[in-house]
């Protein structure tokens, strides 16, 4: 599969958008040219991966740590939806990087879960979509509080965006637990009830932050009728610049795949 232009991609996407299971997978961050490349090549071998993930501003808890490539790395996604067909998604949580996105042909945006708890942020980057046709995917926020993400999704529906999905990737808590944001399940069926005609993809990676356990919330997340998966991938995960611990490589993905009982 050879998409070229950025016109074929969103025929791809608008393929997809419906598909049971959709699946994104990809790095937490796009870090060099190499590594994009090498992920996109490698997730298209799997046959399994719908949209490519990557993130170019990463919303570091702290500072210090690494805080995404930034624009520089758009063109290499795009390289990458020219090499293997893949549409890409990433995270945007400013009117700017909103632009910049849309600017480089990126394919699918999301709302991280920092940003879902801030109505302005969240306002921020709708006004920057009115007038765009794009799929958007809004996070759960950090904390459990429906409202805020609905409220996201009212804000993004008002700025005119028909194709709008819910990405659930559990919610913070204090102290060493097992998970690193506690899946809450009930609140995603809850907010699933409260949407039904919202697709709602899980995050296996952020709910877990380690790999040994990606494979039963995957697992859990289609047994509850979840409609996909979206996956951190890399082609080598311990040495990632950010949440080297959840990620797995592709060919690890496509065994978890290949293993997961899906529903139908
Ligand atoms: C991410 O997807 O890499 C990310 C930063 O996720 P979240 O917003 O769920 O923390
Ligand atoms: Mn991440």
């Amino acid at each position: 599969m050879q998409a070229t232009n950025a016109a074929t991609a969103k025929e791809v996407v608008q393929q997809k958008w419906g598909k049971r299971p959709l699946i994104i997978a990809g790095p937490c961050s796009a870090e060099t040219e190499e590594q994009v490349m090498q992920t996109a090549v490698e997730l298209q071998k799997t046959g399994k991966v719908d949209i490519m993930r990557a993130g170019i501003w990463k919303p570091r808890t702290r500072p210090g740590s690494f805080e995404g490539i930034g624009t520089k790395g758009l063109p290499w996604l795009q390289q990458a939806k020219k090499l293997t067909g893949i549409p890409v998604a990433i995270e945007v949580a400013t009117a700017k990087q909103v632009e910049d996105a849309l600017h480089f042909d990126v394919d699918v945006l999301w709302i991280g879960a920092r940003t879902t708890v801030n109505p302005f942020s969240v306002q921020e980057v709708a006004d920057a979509l009115r007038g765009v046709d794009v799929p958007v995917l809004i996070k759960n926020p950090i904390n459990p509080d429906l409202e805020l993400w609905t409220g996201a999704v009212e804000r993004v529906a008002k700025a005119g965006i028909k194709q709008i999905g819910l990405i659930h990737r559990g919610f913070s808590s204090y102290g060493n637990t097992e998970y690193r944001n506690a899946p809450m399940w009930h609140l995603a069926i809850e907010m699933k009830r409260r949407n039904p005609e919202l697709m709602i993809i899980n995050d296996p990676s952020h709910i877990c932050g380690r790999r040994d356990i990606l494979q039963d919330v995957a697992q859990k997340a289609i047994d509850l009728d979840f409609d996909g998966l979206i996956v951190e991938s890399h082609v080598d995960p311990d040495n990632a610049w950010s949440d080297a611990k959840q990620q797995v490589t592709p060919a690890r993905l496509g065994e978890m795949l290949d293993a997961i009982i899906w529903r139908r």
